[in-house]
């Protein structure tokens, strides 16, 4: 039907007869002609009908906002004035001959030209208007060019894309899984996959060597912003590789990436260990483009008699750890420190020690803060000097368990970056190595800190003794704060494999009926293997300069799993339920009836 899209119109079309098929944007009248904003996905073109062409003057005149249109025209260059420097059109304009109504269309529920947010419900309900704006359209043609970019990448390098099933057994990622009930296995369920892991290690088994798949994957977690039920995957996996071979393409990759789609040098990325992570900003994915440090005062707060202080710094399971915000003491108010109070308190502090630096050279009397009175003169002194501070600083301080202080003062380190703007640049990557294998869950044992599958770096005996202290060959890729891949070199020898398992304290009997395809084949030659996985929806995230990964997904859930549009999910009917041998609990499906 068409000739061109209307937003690669520009000048080389000058004098063209063209033919556009798009979306009426805008439609204006002025002095008897009428000029119409016609929309595709490449962009805007501007559309002039005379009056002097009868039938399309009257076509044109019934066009309404979102109606669909065929126009036949000429382009010619815009009078003086009327340039555009703002459109990529900006210098055209089609004349249009012929006007022909495609489909007409109700008033839209939200206006596309000069859109207001009317709240991301309304614009999730009716996903494929929201999806026509220029602004949606750039983000998920920006995530086709970069699953293109990736695919190019990696079949030039020698990755073949395989498919792995969406049916199968549980996949450890930490999650809840999705199942999927059988009707002719009654009472058996299915799991959709939370990553194709195990999968994609027997396919090193079987050979293939480098393997990439840009894949789904499903898990049911508890309500926290930024995930989505299901997501997808960049999934790679290598044979014969180590971890600097693995890190290093997959981070040419993502150079490229940045090159070729932002025109950004994403520059080195430094090596960050998980243990210096931690102490220095607090988390595992530090967001390097603010330049603050947790600092530890432990040592300097053991003896004094203030509680707050003394408690954690004798337990070794404790921390105190300062966060220095150069010139913050005099850009804050008392009710923005009150609120950074009840900031922290969301990652489980009880209150947030403060002291403002007014005039040093005055000593304790130039300090302003509410626990001064409860330390000594000498150990407030040895703080000041530990931070090196200035006038005009703020201190902030986290006395708690070592994860409450990391988490609280991690998060409030990138609330400053971002209230203050401290930044230092636009782009920060970097990978996190040396994790620890295994953390302490909630209830004392141990839980592995990326999945099962992953090597540690020391023998399986030394991993048995001392569980809590061996680290991994796992690396974790993390831009601006958010991790965007992970991976590792993985075992491959089922002696270790056992091991870690018991370490999980998967007995023998669990292993055979939850792993025993995976044991069995680490006994028929597999080869030393590692790979990872990058998240797409972040990774196209960071790309579109967005902050929540469902601007760049077509149609995402909602935070509490759902699809408005959809309204899935959805009771089923009796019938179907029937055939799956499934019967709902009343009290749940009252609990869940809205
Ligand atoms: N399967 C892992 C994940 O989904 C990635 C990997 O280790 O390759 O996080």
């Amino acid at each position: 039907m068409r000739s061109h899209y209307c937003g690669d119109l520009n000048l080389s079309h000058n004098g063209e007869t063209v033919t556009l098929c798009g979306w009426v944007h805008r439609r204006r009248d002025h002095g008897g002609v009428i000029f119409l904003d016609l929309r595709d996905r490449e962009g805007i073109a501007q559309v002039v009908i005379d009056p002097d062409t009868e039938e399309a003057f009257a076509l044109a005149d019934k066009a309404r906002s979102e109606f669909v249109l065929k126009v036949t025209g000429l382009v010619r260059l815009r009078p003086q004035g009327g340039i555009n420097p703002n459109m990529r059109t900006g210098d055209i304009e089609v004349l249009g001959k012929s006007v022909e109504i495609l489909n007409s269309a109700q008033t839209p529920p939200f206006q596309l030209d000069g859109f207001v947010d009317v709240g991301e419900e309304v614009r999730l309900r009716y996903r494929y208007m929201d999806l026509r704006r220029p602004e949606m359209q750039e983000k998920l043609i920006m995530r086709s060019k970069a699953t293109r970019l990736v695919r190019n990448y990696l079949e030039e390098h020698g990755f073949l894309d395989i498919e792995t099933p969406m049916l199968t057994r549980a996949t450890p990622e930490g999650a809840r899984d999705y199942l999927v009930p059988s009707r002719v296995h009654p009472g058996s369920f299915y799991a959709l996959p939370q990553s194709p892991q195990l999968f994609k290690q027997l396919l090193m088994v079987s050979g293939f060597d480098r393997y990439y798949q840009i894949v789904r994957c499903f898990r049911d977690e508890d309500l926290r912003a930024e995930r989505q039920p299901e997501f997808t995957q960049i999934d790679i996996e290598t044979s014969f590789m180590n971890e600097e071979k693995i890190m290093g393409m997959t981070q040419d990759m993502v150079t490229k990436m940045f090159s070729e789609l932002l025109n950004v040098d994403l520059g080195k990325f430094p090596h960050l260990t998980f243990a210096d992570a931690m102490r220095l900003y607090g988390s595992d994915k530090p967001d390097l483009r603010i330049p603050l440090q947790l600092i530890d005062i432990d040592d300097l707060v053991a003896g004094v008699e203030f509680k707050v202080f003394n408690g954690p710094a004798n337990d070794p399971k404790g921390r105190v750890a300062a966060l220095k915000v150069p010139g913050g003491g005099e850009r804050m108010t008392r009710k923005q420190i009150d609120d950074y109070g009840k900031f922290v308190s969301l990652y489980g502090a009880k209150g947030l020690a403060w002291v403002k630096v007014n005039a040093l050279e005055n000593g304790v009397e130039g300090l302003q803060s509410p626990i001064l009175k409860f330390l000594d003169e000498d150990v407030i002194m040895a703080i000041m000097a530990r931070l090196d501070v200035a006038n005009g600083d703020i201190i902030f301080f986290g006395s708690d368990s070592v994860k409450v202080v990391s988490d609280a003062l991690g998060a409030l380190r990138c609330k400053l970056g971002a209230d203050l703007n401290l930044y230092t640049c636009a782009w920060a990557p970097l990978w996190v190595v040396d994790f620890p294998m295994f953390e302490e869950n909630s209830q004392g044992g141990l839980t592995a800190l990326h999945h099962p599958f992953t090597a540690p770096t020391c023998t399986p005996e030394e991993l048995e003794a001392n569980p809590a202290t061996a680290l991994s060959r796992a690396y974790d890729m993390v831009i601006n704060g958010y991790e965007v891949g992970g991976g590792s070199i993985r075992i491959h020898d089922q002696a270790m494999q056992q091991s870690v398992f018991r370490v999980l304290d998967i007995q023998e009997e669990q292993q055979r009926e939850k792993f025993g395809f995976l044991l069995d084949a680490l006994k028929y030659g597999a080869p030393p293997h590692g790979g990872l996985a990058f998240g797409l929806d972040r990774l196209v995230m960071l790309l579109c300069g967005t902050d929540s990964i469902r601007e760049v997904i077509a149609f995402p859930k909602t935070q509490s799993a759902s699809c408005v549009m959809t309204q899935a999910p959805s009771p089923v009917d009796t019938q179907q339920l029937h055939e799956l041998n499934i019967r709902i609990r009343r009290d749940a499906a009252s609990a869940t009836s809205h």
